[in-house]
């Protein structure tokens, strides 16, 4: 991956070419009335295949390439190579030659990219405003058909691949990626190094990696989508006009000969992981074949929904029974066209961590219940019902995301139905789905435990770290071959009680439709969406005048002790088509949303089970010493994690460490966390929204229903807690340092506008906008001071910020944070030369995202809800930036910078983390070394 989005680490998808044909007839899809989607298909002469996809409501244009090389082409001697020619491909090209002019043109259009690369492709993406997508596309296009290699900044690159592999060095999966690759046999294509670093890739010669570039990057091995509000014909001959020109050439066949990764052997195999965190994990991979010629059948989904099923009967509710397991869910990792491997995981509780065999053994006991049962039919037709209505009515989504994703299935699958291969349900196929199941046997297992305390006897070979690894072919693995004597209540699910929905179809800034002591109620018809969703929210925060950790930890366990107690109903939820999520802040947060009807079916029960929950002692401690142990863990997190859960209790008063709320939620009875609700909202405020296809009168009947069961008194308005920030007065710099553990030394500098005024809320977008591809380019492609360094501004915060982050294994902290201020420190100068077409672009591209009216209920209710909540119901706050972006000037602008900068007026927040093995030289002066002592000072 070339990029980590600030905030939110990007899950790398393993999928992967096998051509899968497709079954003779298929129902064409349902449609959403009113949906103007239109996909078409094309194969250029030079053997590219293209998926296009129009519809008018697009907020932006996108695009995706992807190649079928990835990671297990590497040459056996040059692992990580698929990799860094996915980096070196965005450094020039022959009509673009300057290294940062694709990030500079992206990010100045309002745009953003990215590109990872898996273990049988590639995947190049970007998403852009509709202006500027010819452009984009003729710069991307190059990348295909002339790239410079400029050698200068290809070996500047290793660099930036050598933070990117540091970086995965405390992350548990990479860890169980990296023992499972030790562990498979020695030669097999599985058993590679895939991220390559400094020691893999110094010094590669300009002439293997465009030796290897020609020798796999062919048209006719590639699949291209572009995704855009134009009709299909201005598309396609788009694609034709910039893409044709990529060549066609003979493909060289994979280097690695085809090892099986894990033969079948009589034994139970074992590993055993020491984790950087304390949430110990049982990870069972069974190797599968083929699966994407089956893609109609369905059988992995099939088998993964059995197994991940909570009702009575299952092997979920077992586990649970006998207090051994928190939670378990199974999916198709599908590592290349002629295999895959199929996971489960499994949360254990302490109980489950000692008695691993019992798990392993309850396990085998359900396959061999599954072999021994009919066919799921039930299940499968479920399943397929709902993939049909989701295919016409979930939100396709945009954007690069849209268009990585609808790539990535038409390199893989058969072109003509690509867009439709995750929700095609068609045929029931027995013998399909009992040859997966087939493979779920305890001599094609390799079980993992990743755990703190594992034992460990061994150490992995490129980053160090613990494991031990066992083979068992004693009485343990004997007992997992055989049926026991023991009466299991083992059965297939019935009948999903949330299967038959209502999804017939029926004004658009929210209203008040109920306006009470102690409960409002919002309401907003998405009648343009023309969907039959729902999403209800609710802010449920005390009438008390304070909030301390110990409320805060009693808050946090409550919302475990019922996530917990609602799993059984979780997967019938989920396969229904309803999303939920239960969040403690300073208060309660609920968020439901899916078809009408069910989804007031469902909120219905969790508001029963909210105001009386109910779990027993043994429950109860698997939830709390869950809990401690995540709690006890978080400082072994990466130091970007780290360095903002810092900044959030620096600057907002009712945010707490982790590790301060170790003590409070140690002390908690099971008593007290059943009775949370009288206890922290005796009084309380209740401020809820209804979003969607939903009448006034039953989103009011649901928001009386959640009040009258929390029974409790309205508060007055002031005594009511709102979540308060952090004062920081004209030419204060507020530094938070500290010594982590970890590789990574970390510092982000903060600058706080003086108001959220709109004026200064178009100037920072500008200035996020200017700032975001000059940052980047500087101090990481030129300086190349770490994988994770960004900059940008937050506007849609009642926090008025720009911010700059940098995480780096190379540097200490000092030097960091004398780089970025060194940036900070020449803006100004940097601004004063911006040319007025620049200028103009940048508006443009802040008045493309802040026009931006997501398509998806889910996401506009959150809007709303912000909007609501952290701007007193302000609805016209984005029309108000738009009218102050008109009118800002770039003079105006450097003045803002010079006030945001200037030390006799700036307001800065300083987070300074050093890593142990790093040394500073001018140590940091910290403004506090009691947090709790020094915000118990602060005004806010
Ligand atoms: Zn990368």
């Amino acid at each position: 991956m070339r990029r980590t989005a600030w905030l939110l680490i990007l899950a790398v998808p393993f999928v992967a070419a096998i051509a899968a044909e497709t079954p003779a007839t298929i129902p064409p899809p349902l449609r959403a009335p009113g949906d103007q989607s239109e996909f078409r298909h094309v194969v250029l002469d030079n053997g590219l295949r293209v998926i296009l996809f129009s519809n008018p409501k697009l907020n932006f244009s996108s695009v995706a390439l992807a190649v079928d090389t990835g990671s297990l082409n590497d040459p056996v001697a040059r692992p990580g190579l698929a990799h860094y020619l996915e980096h070196l491909l965005f450094l020039g090209t022959d009509k673009f030659p300057d290294t940062g002019e694709f990030d500079k043109y992206i990010q100045a259009a309002g745009g953003t990219n990215n590109a990872y690369t898996a273990s049988d492709h590639t995947n190049y993406h970007l998403q852009i405003s509709h202006a500027a997508f010819e452009g984009a596309l003729e710069r991307l296009s190059r990348f295909f058909i002339a790239p410079r290699f400029d050698a200068d900044f290809c070996s500047r690159e290793v660099t930036a691949i050598e933070n990117e592999y540091q970086r995965h060095r405390d992350n548990d999966l990479a860890r169980l990626e990296f023992v499972s690759n030790e562990l498979y046999a020695p030669g097999s294509p599985d058993a590679h190094f895939s991220i390559g670093n400094r020691a893999t890739l110094a010094g590669t010669p300009r002439e293997e990696v465009i030796a290897f570039y020609k020798a796999h990057y062919s048209a006719d091995h590639m699949a291209l989508a572009l995704c855009g509000p134009g009709d299909l014909d201005r598309l396609e001959a788009l694609a034709r006009r910039y893409f044709s020109e990529i060549p066609r050439r003979p493909v060289a066949p994979a280097e690695q000969p085809r090892i099986e990764y894990l033969p079948t052997k009589p034994a139970l195999r074992l590993a055993q992981i020491v984790s950087a965190k304390d949430d110990p994990r049982l990870f069972l991979q069974f190797p599968v074949g083929p699966t994407r010629p089956i893609f109609a059948a369905k059988p992995i989904e099939l088998l993964g929904a059995l197994l991940s099923d909570g009702s009575a009967g299952s092997l979920l509710a077992q586990l649970k029974a006998e207090n051994l397991a928190l939670s378990i869910n199974s999916e198709l990792d599908d590592r290349a066209a002629d295999h895959g491997a199929f996971y489960t995981t499994i949360h254990l509780t302490a109980k489950g961590r000692e008695n691993m065999g019992r798990v392993l053994q309850l396990f085998f006991a359900y396959v061999r219940m599954l072999q021994a049962s009919p066919y799921p039919l039930t299940t499968f037709r479920e399943h397929a019902e709902f993939a049909r209505r989701d295919e016409a009515f979930v939100d396709r989504g945009e954007g690069m995301e849209l268009a990585a994703n609808l790539v990535h299935s038409a390199l893989q699958y058969p072109l003509e139905v690509s867009e439709r291969v995750s929700y095609l349900w068609l045929t029931p196929d027995e013998t399909a789905y009992r040859s997966v199941l087939g493979a779920l046997q305890p001599d094609n297992l390799l079980a993992a435990l990743l755990a703190p305390d594992a034992k460990a006897d061994r150490k992995e070979k490129y980053y160090g770290f613990a494991y031990g690894y066992s083979e068992d072919s004693g009485a343990l693995y004997a007992g997992l071959k055989q049926t026991t004597t023991e009466k299991i209540d083992f059965h297939l699910p019935d009948a999903n009680p949330f299967a038959t929905a209502n999804t017939s179809v029926l004004a658009v800034e929210p209203v008040a439709i109920v306006d009470e002591p102690g409960l409002r109620m919002l309401y907003a018809q998405e009648s343009d969406l023309a969907r039959p969703q729902v999403a209800y929210r609710f802010y449920i925060r005390p009438g008390k005048p304070g909030f301390t950790a110990a409320d805060a930890a009693q808050l946090a366990l409550f919302q475990s002790v019922l996530k917990f107690s609602l799993q059984d109903l979780e997967a019938d939820a989920s396969a229904a088509g309803i999303q939920f999520s239960i969040e403690a802040r300073s208060g309660l947060v609920l968020s439901v949303s899916g078809y009408s009807a069910a989804t007031e079916r469902f909120l219905e029960q969790l508001i029963q089970r909210m105001t009386q929950p109910s779990i027993d002692e043994r429950g109860f401690s698997s939830v709390h010493e869950h809990a401690l142990a995540t709690l006890s863990s978080f400082p072994n997190s990466e130091a970007v994690e780290i360095g903002q859960a810092r900044y959030r209790c620096l600057v907002e008063r009712y945010s707490f460490f982790p590790t301060g709320l170790l003590e409070p939620t140690r002390r908690l009875t099971r008593q007290q966390v059943l009775e949370t609700l009288p206890a922290l909202f005796a009084t309380a405020q209740v401020d809820g929204l209804a979003c969607g296809n939903v009448s006034p009168s039953e989103a009011a009947r649901i928001a009386h229903l959640l009040h009258d069961r929390l029974s409790t008194t309205a508060g007055t308005k002031a005594g009511i807690l709102r979540p308060r920030y952090l004062n920081i007065a004209a030419g204060e710099t507020i530094v938070d340092a500290a010594t982590i553990s970890g590789p990574n030394s970390f510092v982000q500098i903060v600058y706080r506008y003086p108001s959220d005024a709109p004026e200064y809320r178009a100037a920072a977008g500008l200035i996020g906008l200017f700032i975001g591809d000059d940052f980047f380019a500087d101090l990481r492609t030129h300086q190349q001071l770490g994988y994770i360094v960004a900059a940008n501004s937050i506007i849609d915060s009642p926090l008025l910020f720009t911010f700059s982050v940098v995480q780096s294994s190379e540097y200490p902290s000092d030097e960091l944070r004398r780089r970025i201020e060194a940036y900070f420190g020449d803006l100004g100068r940097r601004w004063s030369e911006v040319t007025p077409e620049h200028f103009a672009q940048l508006r443009e591209g802040l008045r493309a995202q802040l026009q931006t009216k997501p398509n998806k209920i889910l996401e506009r209710s959150e809007i709303y809800f912000q909007l609501a909540n952290d701007f007193s119901e302000h609805w016209q706050q984005t029309a108000e930036t738009l009218a102050a972006l008109d009118r800002l000037t770039p003079e105006r602008v450097g003045k803002i910078i010079a006030e945001l900068l200037a030390p006799a007026t700036r307001r800065v927040v300083v987070e300074q983390l050093t890593s142990t093995n790093h040394t500073v030289k001018t140590a940091p002066q910290p403004s506090f070394t009691d947090r709790d002592a020094w915000k118990a000072q602060r005004t806010w």
